[in-house]
């Protein structure tokens, strides 16, 4: 009889491999990602910010308990620190200038634990930090200092390199089709053959209430949301140090990425999982909005992307066994911050996979394994 894994991870993206990689060695593990190459989708798409501002009370506390790692990553995890220093400028137009004055005390107010405080900025003091910024747009602005890139390729390839150092191997172009039960494990059809397993995490982004369906649950609702990006030249400045730049309700945004300008008109649209393409319309969306609070002439769009961002109804991740079929694990719905968690749900998912207790400060945080439970969505 063929080998039967302990664990097989669907999806390798950067949550399945983030899981590969806390499972640490201690339960035999295969992934397996449909895709010549891992990450190609959502993770391979993403703005690659990390920041602990602006999200959801849950999503705020999993990205809290993902910084110690990002920040101090293990020996040899690694070439390059993971995180580098951005900022994030946040505007408005006078109609949103008290709005953004009141998002701000409330920012001051509420500074995360190791972060620095927000700072109340003139149309000067902005202008500064963004000197193409339109000053009869921008009315009122604050900066925040605790925004970063994070270099998502190294944090993915990390996670696979550690993974594999304990045992993990993955298969490329390894598509599940079809699944059936033998005895006390699964059998998985793949266009690369037959694999078993007695436990499968279901990583699989966008596509995690297909791969369900396949082995008898019920989907969740676990819902692909198109978001855009376009790029363009900004040829009389240098913007590789600017601070990334946010409307003050996400209406658009903006960040220096590989020397040019990196906009989304931070589109939210449901769709069916695919290979994501950008719609003209919201192409037209990123250029006109910024046109609009810049004095830059928008003429030429050197590329354009679209990802998936994938949310359940409640928009907090789902994580742990199913309640519908017997060694089937939820692992999905991480949204628009799936990078920035993937440390936290990573050793979530593991903890609960291995029946272990959550690390303490985890606890610390307000998080427990009850909160992401699937059941909440079971019906
Ligand atoms: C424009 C944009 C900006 C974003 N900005 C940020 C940001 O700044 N910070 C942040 O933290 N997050 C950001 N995100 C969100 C982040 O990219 C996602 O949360 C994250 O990448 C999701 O990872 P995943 O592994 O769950 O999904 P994916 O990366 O999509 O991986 C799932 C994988 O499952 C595979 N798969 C599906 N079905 C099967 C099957 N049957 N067999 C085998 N394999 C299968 C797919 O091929 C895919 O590779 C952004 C997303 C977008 C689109």
């Amino acid at each position: 009889m063929a080998e039967i894994h302990d664990i097989a991870i669907v999806g390798g993206g950067i949550t399945g491999a983030s899981v590969a990689y806390f499972l640490d060695g201690q339960r035999s593990v295969a992934l397996l990602e449909q895709e010549p190459s891992l990450g190609y989708h959502s993770t391979g798409r993403s703005a690659a910010e990390f920041t602990r501002r602006f999200h959801s009370d849950v999503a705020g506390r999993l990205t809290q308990a993902s910084a110690g790692f990002v920040m101090a990553p293990p020996a040899g995890f690694a070439e390059v620190n993971l995180l580098r220093p951005r900022g994030n400028l946040l505007i408005a137009d006078t109609e949103k200038a008290d709005h953004l004055r009141s998002v701000y005390e409330h920012e001051r107010d509420n500074t995360p634990d190791g972060a620095v405080p927000v700072e109340l900025l003139s149309v000067d003091q902005a202008l500064e930090k963004v000197p193409f910024l339109d000053s009869n747009w921008v009315r009122a602005a604050f900066y925040d200092p605790d925004c970063w890139d994070i270099e998502v390729e190294n944090l993915l390839q990390g996670y696979v390199r550690g993974a594999k150092t304990k045992g993990a191997v993955f298969h490329h172009s390894c598509s599940v089709t079809a699944v059936r039960r033998d005895g006390d494990h699964w059998v998985l059809e793949t266009s690369a053959g037959e694999i078993r397993a007695r436990t499968v995490v279901n990583a699989a982004g966008g596509w995690a209430d297909l791969v369900a369906g396949m082995f008898g649950a019920a989907p969740l609702g676990i819902v692909p949301h198109r978001r855009t990006a376009i790029s363009v030249k900004v040829p009389d400045y240098d913007v590789s140090h600017m601070p990334e730049v946010n409307e003050i309700d996400e209406v658009f945004y903006f960040k220096p990425d590989a020397g040019q300008l990196m906009v989304s008109p931070a589109d939210e649209t449901p769709v069916d999982p695919h290979d994501a393409w950008p719609e003209e319309l919201d192409i037209a969306y990123a250029a006109h909005y910024l046109s609009e609070c810049t004095t830059l002439d928008v003429t030429h769009i050197a590329h354009s992307w679209a990802g998936l961002r994938s949310f359940a109804k409640d928009r907090i991740p789902v994580i742990g066994f199913s309640g519908q079929a017997e060694g089937l694990f939820w692992l999905a719905g991480v949204g628009g911050y799936g990078i920035q968690t993937s440390p936290a749900v990573g050793q979530i998912a593991a903890a609960i996979l291995m029946g272990a207790a959550l690390p303490t400060h985890f606890a610390a945080a307000g998080l427990d394994a009850a909160l992401f439970s699937p059941s909440r969505l079971e019906s």
